[in-house]
């Protein structure tokens, strides 16, 4: 018998889920159904679309369309009916299951602030979360001279050198001592701060909104302090809320996200959740290699492709997609935990390194400015290799010798295990294996692989293991 497999957003980790149960055998019809009306896109590449550094089409993610798979976009699910295993939608349709999967993601918050009703937002105050908002962003932006961006968080630093890219004198207001508190100590938020001040972006720190006033000319922003600060527009970048309106309406079991186990079921056999609408091990990932890494899990279980399979959360690491300023953060670098310390600070050149050890094993890194290391530091940590004696290597960023604890940058050097690919949790054995079996090329490899389809982060790398294979390839024949 045919099953009926629904998922419910077409975001990030539904239109992954489609790709996933499509390259799997199997009699089974998927049904995709997306409330906005785009295509799939790459929601993380949004703020490079912001500074105008790429296009819409290079957004698309092409795995949802075709296929194979009954795609609607334009079409909210207003409720599920788990007693006749049924979806609704906005235009009436019951839309029957035997599996249904919530991969609804998140929603942009709107803080509770006077002047701001998060169903009426006036046309120059926008969140930063969908391919609208970006573009409301970028026509708000265009002739206007300055903006303001609330929250100076990861995504919010991101929007504010968009911004001030797309030329507008740009203020993050936060309302903490630090930026990205979450991922960085007070030292890092300064020097980060003096980076952005050198790349157009004034930081107002300790300081909480207290309220709007807009129009279609321009926004006041009312601060605690008494002051005002006027723009063109407001980018409100103040986190996000998981989007669990459906599960809880269900009666599925709902804390902070849709509450899952280890093979993403919610307490409802017949009912799983991905990505940032889910909540795994009292967990929130809010990030999109779980959110991939979750779809790749449930889609072996769901076709019995790997009926054992079960989702493991990986070490994560946050990095800054902002042109001029290099930042990676991971683990526990702001040190609630007991471990080693070290910390190197050169505000002048904008550069900034802790990494955090415990039993030679590195529990937490920031690296901020030009660290050549920072591959290295990253492997070292996601590996959970010891690492090397002389630690200034990997605080400095000096170029560091080929020993068996510290991965080098050469890919003849690397392990095969390394992860080169953060996002498609994609290694470096996975790729020579791609091109040995006939990928040739960049785009080759990457279309087999995945491996550089998410922040994109990594292309450099993944051509540079090309080219290597390439070169060796080439010595062989010679020979
Ligand atoms: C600007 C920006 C930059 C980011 N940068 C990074 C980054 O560098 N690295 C990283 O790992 N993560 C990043 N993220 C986070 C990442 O995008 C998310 O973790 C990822 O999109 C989660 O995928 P998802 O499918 O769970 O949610 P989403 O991608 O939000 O998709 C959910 C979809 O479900 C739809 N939906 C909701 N309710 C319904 C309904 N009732 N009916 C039908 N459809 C519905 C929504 O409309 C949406 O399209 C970024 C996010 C943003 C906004």
């Amino acid at each position: 018998m045919t099953t009926r497999i629904v998922i419910i957003g077409n975001g990030m980790a539904g239109a992954r889920l489609a790709g996933e149960l499509h390259a799997r055998e199997g009699d089974r019809k998927v049904t995709v159904l997306g409330a906005e009306p785009h295509r799939a896109y790459n929601r993380i590449m949004l703020s490079t679309l912001l500074a105008g550094r790429i296009g819409e089409p290079d957004v698309e993610l092409t795995e949802a369309a075709g296929h194979g798979i009954d795609l609607r976009t334009g079409v909210p699910v207003t409720a599920v009916d788990r007693p006749a295993r049924e979806v609704r939608t906005a235009d009436g349709e019951r839309i029957p299951y035997d599996h249904l999967v919530l991969a609804t993601g998140a929603r942009a918050v709107v803080p509770p602030l006077p002047g701001l009703d998060p169903a009426d937002l006036p046309r120059r105050v926008v969140p930063f979360r969908t391919l609208d908002d970006c573009r409301r962003i970028i026509a708000a932006a265009d002739g206007a001279r300055s903006a303001l961006v609330l929250g100076g968080g990861l995504l919010g630093l991101e929007a504010a050198r968009g911004l001030a890219t797309r030329g507008l004198t740009t203020t993050v207001v936060h309302h903490t001592e630090h930026l990205m508190e979450r991922q960085l100590d007070p030292a890092a938020g300064a020097v980060l701060a003096g980076t952005l001040a050198g790349l157009g972006v004034t930081v107002q720190l300790a300081v909480p909104a207290t309220g709007v006033v807009a129009d279609d000319t321009g926004v006041r922003l009312d601060l605690a302090d008494g002051r005002s600060l006027r723009a063109g527009l407001l980018v409100l970048s103040c986190g996000v809320r998981p989007d669990t309106v459906l599960a809880r309406a269900a009666g599925l079991t709902v804390r902070r996200g849709v509450v899952v186990d280890d093979r993403l079921r919610t307490d409802d056999r017949n009912i799983s959740a991905i990505g940032d609408c889910a909540e795994h091990d009292d967990a929130l990932t809010g990030l999109v290699a779980p959110a991939w890494a979750q779809a790749r899990v449930l889609a072996d279980v769901l076709t019995g492709t790997d009926p054992l399979a079960r989702y493991r959360p990986r070490p994560v690491v946050t990095r800054l997609k902002a042109a001029g300023i290099d930042l990676a953060a991971m683990g526990d670098a702001v040190g609630g935990e007991p471990g080693e310390e070290l910390t190197f600070t050169d505000p002048a050149r904008g550069t900034y390194a802790r990494l955090r050890i415990r039993d030679e094993r590195l529990i937490g890194a920031i690296l901020l400015g030009d660290n050549p290391a920072v591959g290295t530091v990253i492997q070292l940590f996601d590996r959970g290799h010891p690492v090397p004696a002389d630690r200034r290597a990997l605080l400095l960023g000096r170029a560091l010798g080929a020993t068996a604890a510290a991965p080098a940058a050469s890919p003849a050097l690397m392990p095969d295990a390394a992860t080169v690919c953060q996002c498609n949790a994609v290694t470096k054995g996975a790729l020579v294996r791609c091109w040995r079996s006939g990928a040739r090329t960049v785009d080759a490899v990457v279309a087999a692989t995945r491996a550089g389809t998410g922040c994109g982060g990594c292309r450099d790398a993944v051509g540079g293991i090309v080219d290597w294979l390439s070169e060796a390839e080439s010595v062989e024949v010679t020979r």
